[in-house]
Order: structure tokens, then sequence, then C-alpha cells
């Protein structure tokens, strides 16, 4: 039977419950800011979907719900009505000579899961698999199973496909949920997706991230790369058209106020030890997003009469959100 849903937020979570919804009710969509979602975290982030790095920060079963995750993508991607990049082909962790110790750290951290797990790079595997950074790093690590997807791709394809499917949109409404309803307005469903917008209900918080996005001609990797460094770790995101995502600081700050010199400095200094190629990138732009985290830094699904929660995906949305959706999801069909 087919329901009245309402979804609150258009970030990340709200275009994955939006894209299942839609096939079997009718869908309205209210997002505080407007189509290019330049509010929402999920646009701003490198998407990478990296269960094993990851697997070094957080508990291990969210490790297993992001490799369960990565297994939707495709799916998620092929009812779209346009292409989105989605790669998965691994990717790699390497160190220079002098921050071994922490590669090793991180090797240490690194949780084994259901039979995935890392391999040692040398000097020669590193070339192997990314030639352009050859005799750059001595060691390093392959994680197999990770990927990465374009999320502009994605955030422009989700909301076509959603047009398409007669979802109703309202953009800048900023709306409060009471006693199950929008604004007065009764739905059977309301699905509350909105990131650390709902902050003033729930405790939450915000974590401050920087990435800079580059066009970059001169680089080749083919990989997302994760440089680890005592003070200045970060990854490096291919996307199509030889562009990367630079990423990302993690600050405990609600301040998302536009990019600070020194973060510029430290993201961009770090990818150009890396690859000398950087030098020459034209920086396409400098963002700033705020992850939505509970104090324990895990996601969580809620359900209080009809108004179902799902927030605090923190650094994991990508790697995360197909799977927590489904979960939600099926509380309603
Ligand atoms: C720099 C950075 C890098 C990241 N990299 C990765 C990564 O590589 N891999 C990964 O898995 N995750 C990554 N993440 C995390 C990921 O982006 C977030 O976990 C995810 O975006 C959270 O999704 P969400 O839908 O809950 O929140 P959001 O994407 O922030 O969306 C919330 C939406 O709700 C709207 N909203 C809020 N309040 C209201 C209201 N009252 N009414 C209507 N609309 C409202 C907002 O405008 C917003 O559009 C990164 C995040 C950042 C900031």
């Amino acid at each position: 039977m087919a329901h009245n849903i309402a979804i609150v937020g258009f970030g990340l979570v709200g275009r994955l419950a939006a894209l299942q919804l839609s096939k079997h009710h009718n869908v309205t969509v209210f997002e505080a800011g407007d189509e290019q979602g330049l509010l929402s975290a999920g646009k701003v982030a490198a998407a990478m979907l990296a269960p094993l790095a990851e697997s070094a920060l957080c508990d291990t079963d969210l490790a297993l719900l992001g490799l369960d995750s990565i297994k939707r993508w495709p799916h998620i991607i092929s009812e779209l009505n346009a292409d989105v990049f989605f790669q998965q082909r691994g990717s790699l962790a390497v160190a220079h000579a002098q921050d071994c110790a922490d590669l090793d750290s991180f090797i240490q951290r690194i949780k084994p899961l259901k039979g995935h797990t890392y391999q040692h790079l040398m000097l020669h595997d590193i070339a192997n698999l990314e030639p352009e950074l050859a005799g750059r790093f001595n060691r390093g690590v392959y994680l197999p199973c990770e990927g990465q997807i374009d999320n502009q791709a994605f955030y422009q394809a989700s909301y076509k496909t959603l047009l398409k499917r007669q979802v109703k949109f309202a953009f800048k409404q900023k709306v409060t949920i009471k006693h199950g309803e929008i604004n007065n307005r009764p739905f059977k469903f309301i699905i509350d997706c909105r990131g650390l917008g709902a902050k003033g209900d729930k405790p939450l918080r915000g974590v401050r991230g920087e990435v800079a996005r580059v066009y970059a001609p001169e680089v080749n990797l083919t990989r997302p790369v994760r440089l680890m460094h005592p003070r200045y770790p970060l990854y490096i995101a291919p996307k199509p058209n030889n562009e990367f995502v630079i990423g990302a600081t993690e600050i405990e700050s609600h301040d998302s106020e536009p990019v600070t010199v020194r973060s510029t400095l430290e993201l961009l200094s770090a990818a150009y030890s890396v690859h000398t190629g950087f030098a020459e990138a034209r920086l396409i732009n400098m963002q700033v997003g705020l992850r939505p985290a509970f104090s324990d830094n895990r996601p969580c699904i809620n359900q209080a009469g009809n108004v179902i929660s799902i927030n605090g995906l923190y650094r994991h949305g990508y790697l995360l959100a197909p799977s927590l959706v489904a979960d939600a999801v099926a509380r309603i069909e």
C-alpha cells in the first residue's frame, strides 16, 4: 500500500531514503537549503568507502556494516538516470621514511573483517599499483576491498531520478517535526534525515572537516591514497576527469566558517609531498562540512511513533548509509 511519506533533509541519507521509498510510496522532501545541497556534509565529503582503514578507528560491527554497504552501491547507482563513478579497486596507505611509526601504528589497529585484510607493500609493489608513486615510498599497505564514489555526480543524478519519479520537493524549508507532523501537516511516516540540523532535539555534535578539490592533469593516481603523518594525515581521492579531493581535517568544532589558511597549507603541502604533480594543479574549491556525530561516534536509527530518524553517521556516511537506510525503510515496507 502506498503511503504519504515526508523526508526531512535532502543530504546523503535523505537522498538514499527518497530513492528507496519513492519506488512504492508518495514522497515529499523538505530541505533547508536549495537544490545544490551546499548545506549537506555529504556534498563536501570525499565519499571514500573504506571499511578496513576506518576499522582502525571504529568498532568491528560498523566496519562489517560498511562491507555490506559497499555491495549495495552498484545497485543503487544502476537505478539512477545518469552515470555515477563508482570503483572498488582498493586503496593505499603510505608514509615517508621518517613517519613509518605512524604507518605501523595504523596497521596494528586495522581489524581483519571476514577474510578481508591488508597486504604489506614494498617499494616495487607500490610502483606496480601506482606507477606515479614509484621510488617515493619504501613501505605501505594495500587495502583491496576499499572503494569510492563520485558524490557530486551522485547528488545530481539522485535529484534528477527523483524528479522523474514525481517526488515533490520543498526547498528552502527549514521545517520542524512536532507531534508526528511537519508544520501541522500530517504524514503517515516522517523520515528525519536532518544530520546536524537535528542538534536541538538530539545530543549531536559537529565535527568540522575541510577539503580541497583540485584539477590536476599531471597526476594519474588511480586509487585513494592515504598519507600517514604525525601532524598532517591526509587522503587523496581521485575523481573522474583528473579531479582529486584532498582531505580532510577533523576538528572538534561546530564552526562552519570558510577553510583556514593553516588547513589549506597543511592539506596542500601534504598532497604535494605525495605527488609533485599537485604543484601545477588548479584549485577548484576549498569546502567545509560538519559531520553529525553522537558522543560514541556511532550511527543510530530511532523510531518514535511515525517518525523514524537516521543520524550520527559521523565520518562514515557513504560507508554506512546504504545499509542503515535499508534497515530503516524495512520498518515501513
Ligand atoms: C570533509 C568531509 C569528508 C567526509 N568524507 C567521507 C568519506 O570519505 N566517506 C564517508 O563514508 N563519509 C564521509 N564523510 C561523512 C558524510 O559526509 C556524512 O556522514 C554524511 O553526509 C551524513 O549524512 P546526513 O544525510 O546525515 O547529513 P547531511 O549530508 O549533512 O544532510 C543533512 C541535510 O538536512 C538538511 N536539514 C537540516 N535541518 C533541516 C530542517 N530543519 N529542515 C529541512 N532540512 C534540514 C541540511 O540542509 C542537509 O542538506 C565526510 C564528511 C565531511 C564533512
